[in-house]
């Protein structure tokens, strides 16, 4: 009989991701749930990984199952879901979390057609309801939220981003040795170079604050403005579709439908109108302030906190302030 709740965490070059700790923490609060049942991680990566699996045990994993493969790292599609498929069958789960980030994103496709099992992506609450994985998930680009229930198991769910709190809850973990099971001929994809954001710059879906510019921006040049307020605010700079369009802003900094799904503590939205495919990426954010000098912008419908005026003159302002307030 399947049993368990187990979720792949997320490493990158040897640092256990955030939401690595928001998925123990959510399987724990599942497990418990399920009468005190075992939570346990696949750990995936190259030599020395197996070192960061006591941290999975201080949010309530009992058991990590690590392999250490230089295929796995760094992280490509075909090795991790090998490996990752080749545990999770010979356990038989009942319950598989990963993470809805962009490496949870690619992994889970791959995953779930190995398992043959089916999958709730991108969930903002997921419970448990007569012994089984009740999911909640945003629909429609965020319209309306739809309940998925999963018939096979494992019941696979990814979790979206800064939605689900990491709980510190200490555990007597056990660290299990794996065997990969990868073929060098058979891992046909292969990653030549890594492309790295700026340094220091904190991922758009691991950010705790962001400051979003779009049109309203009216070009690159005065992206500065943004950028200073994000500089005070210790904030990571987002973009809307528009502004990436026109070629202001890289396509890494996009919120929303065809870009990144964010749920930060804190969004600031300047000179952006708010169109359906935007908020379907920042909605779920705690605190959304909305800088825009069209009262009738949609935006403003989202925002906890609106300011209707010329954002060139907000900002700034604001970005005074706050540092007014640091020093
Ligand atoms: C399939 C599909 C997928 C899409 N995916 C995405 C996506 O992932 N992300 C996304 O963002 N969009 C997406 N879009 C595009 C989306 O529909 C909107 O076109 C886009 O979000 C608009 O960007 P914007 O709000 O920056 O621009 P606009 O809608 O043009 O709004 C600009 C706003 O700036 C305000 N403004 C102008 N000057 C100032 C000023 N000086 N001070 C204050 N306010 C000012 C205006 O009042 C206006 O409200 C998608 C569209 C489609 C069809």
């Amino acid at each position: 009989m399947s049993k368990g709740v187990w979720f792949v965490a997320e490493q990158r070059e040897g640092v256990l991701r955030k939401i690595s700790y928001e998925l123990a923490s959510t399987a724990r609060k599942l497990a418990d749930a399920l009468g005190g049942e075992e939570v346990c991680a696949v750990l995936l990566g190259g030599m020395g990984v197996e070192s960061l699996a006591s941290q999975l045990g201080k949010y309530g994993t009992d058991k990590v199952f690590v392999a250490e493969n230089a295929l796995l790292e760094p992280y490509t599609t075909d090795a991790h879901a090998t490996a990752a498929a080749k545990v999770v069958k010979e356990h038989d789960p009942a319950i598989l979390l990963l993470g809805a980030s962009v490496q949870g994103k690619d992994l889970s496709g791959r995953l779930v057609g190995k398992l043959a099992t089916g999958m709730a992506t991108d969930c903002t609450e997921v419970k448990i309801a007569d012994g089984r994985l009740l999911a909640v998930r945003p629909m429609y680009a965020g319209k309306c939220y739809g309940e998925v229930a999963i018939a096979s198991n494992p019941q696979m769910a990814s979790l979206r981003p800064n939605v689900f709190p990491a709980i510190e809850n200490a555990k007597a973990c056990q660290v299990v040795k794996i065997d990969a099971g990868l073929d060098p001929g058979k891992v046909r994809t292969k990653v030549l170079e890594v492309q790295k954001d700026a340094a220091g710059k904190v991922d758009l879906t691991e950010a705790n604050i962001i400051v979003s510019g779009g049109r309203g921006m009216k070009g690159p040049e005065n992206y500065v403005v943004i950028e200073e307020l994000a500089g005070v605010l210790g904030a990571t700079v987002g973009a809307s579709r528009a502004a990436v369009d026109a070629g202001w802003r890289p396509q890494s900094d996009q919120v929303g439908q065809t870009g990144k799904v964010v749920s930060p503590n804190l969004y600031i939205a300047c000179g952006i109108s708010g169109a359906i495919q935007h908020l379907a990426g920042m909605s779920s954010s705690k605190y959304i302030v909305a800088i825009n000098k069209d009262p009738e912008a949609p935006i403003f419908q989202k925002a906890d906190y609106g300011i209707v005026d010329d954002l060139f003159k907000v900002v700034p302002e604001l970005t005074k302030e706050v540092k007014k307030l640091l020093a």
